[in-house]
């Protein structure tokens, strides 16, 4: 879990009182990755508490986090600073968020990140991290792992190691994001709650904090006569929620398929799981009932025909990534499974995206 945790708006400014305690000395910087969307924006940067050698790292968002990318931006690290880092804090979405958590875990750890691709197989304790969420949805803020796209999979280092040291959760960073995007995030929030609470997994942690987070989302997304701050607030919040239900629990198809999907094609987490979740009425019948409403009262027009024209090699590297997944497929569907997905299956419901 996050030990420590920040929320409210403006709640940015204290990030100086926050680092100060864990600055080891003057040669040892802490390193901020910045979502690159930020690079021309004086205000915000002007607010991040530089001091000594630190320094700004701004972050691509086009693509989702890849170790190779990791790798690198840990050698760029290094280069910056001879000494291990204060610390490395993560200002951005939830890719921005991945990233920091991985070179925290890759700057005291041998190897490649794709060497630590599973399930606790960090072994030593990463380096000081803060993630700042400036989009709100993935949970990434709060969740045990960080996913990565390697050389033959896209599979999260998961550990306990992972988490964040301090998150700060300042609404007011999610102003400029734009209607669609925040569609997509959102709804990525959404989807973890209608997974979570309809698995087999399911407990009394993974439940409450699922409800919680539902519930917020309908008051965003479904009610919607929220002031914007509200609005903000609440999303963030959700955000947080639905990461930690499924932190208690597992996600479901959508993600399973979702991610065939962006390793095939790159398509992007959210809205991925957007245009799978579209198609799934036979797994969740009221969360995409009540999804296609969101996405009709807000006019989000989701891709379609995107498999159309893919080779039979492509499919099934698409259906193979998805069937890989174990975990969310038994969450999903039970201990019995793979009775009821079939490749054939996996095929024909891709076959409609
Ligand atoms: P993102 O981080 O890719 O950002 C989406 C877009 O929003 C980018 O163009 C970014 O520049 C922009 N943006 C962010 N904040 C903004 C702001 N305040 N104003 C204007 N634009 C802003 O998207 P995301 O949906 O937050 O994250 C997706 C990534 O998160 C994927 O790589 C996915 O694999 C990962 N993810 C991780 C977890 C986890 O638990 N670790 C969970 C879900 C998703
Ligand atoms: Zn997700």
């Amino acid at each position: 879990m996050v030990p420590r945790v920040v929320f409210g708006r403006g709640s940015f400014s204290q990030l100086d009182e926050i680092l100060m305690p864990e600055r080891k000395n003057s040669e040892a910087p802490f390193i901020f990755l910045v979502d690159d969307v930020f690079e021309n924006d004086e205000k915000m940067l002007s607010r991040i508490p530089l001091l000594f050698n630190d320094q700004i790292v701004f972050i691509p968002t086009e693509e989702e986090p890849k170790t190779d990318q990791v790798d690198v931006l840990v050698d760029k690290i290094k280069g910056i600073s001879e000494v291990t880092p204060s610390g490395i804090v993560g200002i951005g979405g939830g890719t921005v968020m991945d990233l920091a958590k991985a070179a925290a875990i890759m700057l005291t750890n041998p190897g490649k990140a794709e060497d630590y691709q599973g399930w606790d197989l960090v072994k030593r304790e990463a380096v000081y991290h803060v993630g700042i969420p400036t989009i709100s949805g993935t949970g990434a803020e709060v969740s045990r792992t960080t996913v990565l796209t390697g050389p033959d999979k896209k599979l999260g280092i998961n550990s306990d190691f992972t988490p964040f040291d301090q998150v700060v959760l300042d609404p007011e960073l999610t102003n400029g994001v734009p209607k669609e995007q925040w569609f997509y995030t959102g709804m990525d929030c959404f989807i973890h709650c209608v997974e979570s609470l309809n698995g087999t997994y399911l407990n009394a942690f993974s439940e409450s904090y699922g409800e919680k987070a539902e519930e917020l989302c309908k008051e965003v997304f479904y009610n919607g006569n929220l002031s914007k701050e509200e609005s903000q607030d609440k999303l963030m919040m959700a955000s947080w929620h639905g990461g930690m239900s499924i932190a208690y629990s597992q996600v479901g198809v959508a993600h399973a398929m979702s991610y065939g999907l962006s390793y095939v094609l790159g398509t992007k987490h959210g809205i991925g799981n957007c245009i799978v979740f579209d198609h799934l009425e036979e797994f969740y019948p009221e969360g995409v009932a009540m999804f296609k409403k969101m996405k009709d009262k807000y006019n989000i027009q989701l891709p379609k025909g995107l498999c159309a024209n893919l080779t039979d090699n492509e499919l099934d590297t698409m259906i193979n990534v998805s069937l890989g997944l174990d975990p969310l497929w038994e969450n999903a569907c039970g201990k019995n499974w793979k009775d009821i997905i079939t490749p054939e299956k996996l095929r024909s419901l891709f076959k409609k995206m």
